[in-house]
């Protein structure tokens, strides 16, 4: 069958580790080309050959994204330069961005990874994928477009926003199944309704696979049950390629991370240590397969853990569960730590709210305060005002219950919140900071 590569993605777990002992030792030697890892593997006493077995990895120092930053843009470059064909760089979401090089056979490589992570979600050659998102520095784009080519189903490749353009094409073509980013897809479905359209009925769209930013549970089914469509959760950074890195299957109950292509760890982001299995901690990753710039137990800062217990479809790499957010995303406020999912997570679960909020921390009278603005349908304003009263407490409660502050609840417009282009900005933080 086409891009189920079942001999590698069935392997025992000896095999695995095996296959990830034999490649580490290998990528040792083609890191210690570049001068990052050469100076500090020299210095260090490590060669190719040092790995024995899979824990041996802890003997490798991490990689940060500081490290990246130090030695921006050549000093990871492990091959030389005119065997680069193509440079991806991170959104920059969290600063300055960082570079990524990849030679011929690492973008191969890679579009394998993402056709298998398509396959694995139910893609098939006989699928119409379009493809939503920026296509340039941003690895969305020209990373789903040659996993979808080597799938072999046919690509539109229709790029970020312009909704009314990204529905024409949806009916035109017949669109079956579609990537996006998930604060983008609730955005698209107002416009379907606002054209009097229902893409259940007036699309044939059945799969949709969303990531590169945190979402809740709750969104996701919100965005099934809009589209009518299944909604498999997809997550990747520039660092580990892009796209392809962890892909949910069909029984969505968390994501097969590619371990042939990548080491995983889970560790303590205080301690460095690993946490025990089925914890939450930082996910940390090293790439076995990229030869132009190969990333050794690079520190992530995403969050999540990995599921315990194997997965029905018989696939054997192991899951991790959604990412939480990022370890920089947490915000204390009021003395409390707070993740901006549980806040998403509450929202999406009630059925007035609509598509769009967003989190703002001001200082009011000498006050830090947590203020909520969230879009609700506009037939709410012309409405009775108490119910907009009781709906504002309502909101208010149950923030408070989960994450022990009460927040300053703002109902607003549809369309009122500044949208960004690419991945959605849901915190703003304008505390004066003493
Ligand atoms: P940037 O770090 O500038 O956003 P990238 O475009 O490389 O650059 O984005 C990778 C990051 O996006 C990941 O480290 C993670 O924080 C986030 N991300 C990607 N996919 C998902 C997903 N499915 N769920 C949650 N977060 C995701
Ligand atoms: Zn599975």
């Amino acid at each position: 069958m086409l891009y189920w590569e079942k001999e590698i993605e069935t392997l025992s777990r000896k095999g695995i580790e095996k296959v990830q002992v034999e490649k580490l030792n290998h990528i040792i030697g083609i890191a210690m080309q570049s001068p990052y890892y050469g100076n500090l593997y020299a210095g260090m006493g490590i060669k190719p050959g040092a790995i024995e077995k899979i824990e041996d990895v802890r003997k490798l120092p991490f990689t940060t994204k500081q490290d990246l930053r130090n030695n921006f843009p050549w000093g990871f470059l492990s091959i030389d330069k005119k065997d680069v064909v193509r440079l991806h760089s991170s959104s920059g979401t969290t600063g300055n961005p960082t570079v990524i090089f990849h030679s011929k056979e690492d973008l191969s490589n890679w579009a394998n990874l993402v056709a298998r992570s398509l396959f694995t979600a139910g893609i098939r050659d006989t699928d119409v994928f379009q493809n939503i998102c920026g296509y340039g520095l941003f690895t969305g784009g020209l990373g789903f477009q040659y996993g979808i080519e080597r799938l072999g189903a046919l690509s539109i490749p229709a790029g970020a926003g312009n909704s009314l353009r990204q529905i024409k094409l949806m009916m035109d073509y017949g669109t079956t199944a579609a990537h996006a980013i998930p604060s983008y897809l609730t955005r698209l479905y107002d416009v379907f309704v606002s054209e009097g359209l229902d893409p259940r009925r007036d699309t044939k769209l059945h799969t949709f696979v969303i990531g590169a930013e945190p979402h809740s549970e709750e969104h996701r089914r919100r965005i099934e049950e809009m589209f009518g469509v299944k909604a498999y959760n997809s997550f990747g950074l520039s660092e580990m390629n892009g796209p392809g890195v962890a892909f949910e299957c069909s029984y969505q109950n968390g994501l097969h991370i590619w371990e042939d292509a990548y080491i995983v760890e889970i560790i303590d982001p205080i301690s460095l240590e690993p946490v025990p299995d089925g914890e939450v901690g930082e996910l940390v990753m090293t790439s076995l397969d990229r030869k132009a710039m190969p990333l050794i137990r690079y520190r992530t800062r995403d969050l999540t853990r990995f599921l315990p217990e194997s997965c029905p479809c018989g696939r054997t790499h192991r899951r991790l569960d959604r990412i939480s957010g990022r370890s920089d995303d947490m915000f204390i406020v009021k003395g409390c730590n707070v993740f901006p999912m549980q806040i998403e997570g509450v929202l999406m679960k009630i059925p007035e709210v609509g598509t769009d909020y967003l989190i703002t921390l001001e200082t009011i009278k000498d006050n830090d305060e947590l203020i909520v603005e969230v879009e609700v349908k506009r037939e709410w304003f012309s409405g009775d005002l108490d119910k907009l009263d009781r709906l504002t407490r309502e909101i208010n409660r149950r923030i408070r219950d989960e994450v022990l502050v009460s927040p300053i609840i703002k109902l607003v417009e549809p369309g009122s919140l500044p949208q960004s282009e690419g991945k959605a900005v849901r915190v703003i933080d304008k505390r004066v900071k003493i």
